[in-house]
């Protein structure tokens, strides 16, 4: 079963195929399919109710609770596949959302 607030959406910010804001996930319609970016998503919902809604206020202020953010999310959106992508959601970690870390350290975390 789908989480009841996803929505298939036709456009979403420059580099992001999903996004979590509180309680709802967007993902591109283009990706409905993409059952690893899905989880990704859920995993920040999660986040944010496991935060009690702070999570956005955490994540934008702190860069350390960002990185364990998308850490997790990117751990749990590699296990959907049948193929490596950590390299991948490794480079993603170090060049999408302005944080102070390597590829390779990245990749470390995805590990
Ligand atoms: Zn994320």
């Amino acid at each position: 079963m789908t989480y009841p607030l996803t929505f298939y959406v036709d456009s979403l910010p420059d580099g992001f195929a999903g996004m979590a804001n509180g309680p709802v996930i967007r993902i591109l319609k283009s990706h409905k399919d993409d059952v690893g970016l899905y989880q990704h998503e859920l995993e920040h919902v999660k986040q944010w109710f496991r935060t009690l809604g702070i999570h956005p206020i955490l994540y934008f202020f702190s860069d350390t609770y960002k990185l364990w953010s998308e850490v997790r999310a990117y751990k749990k959106q590699a296990a959907c596949y049948p193929d490596d992508r950590k390299p991948r959601f490794a480079r993603f970690i170090a060049t999408k959302y302005n944080l102070s870390i390597t590829e390779a350290d990245a990749l470390e975390k995805l590990r």
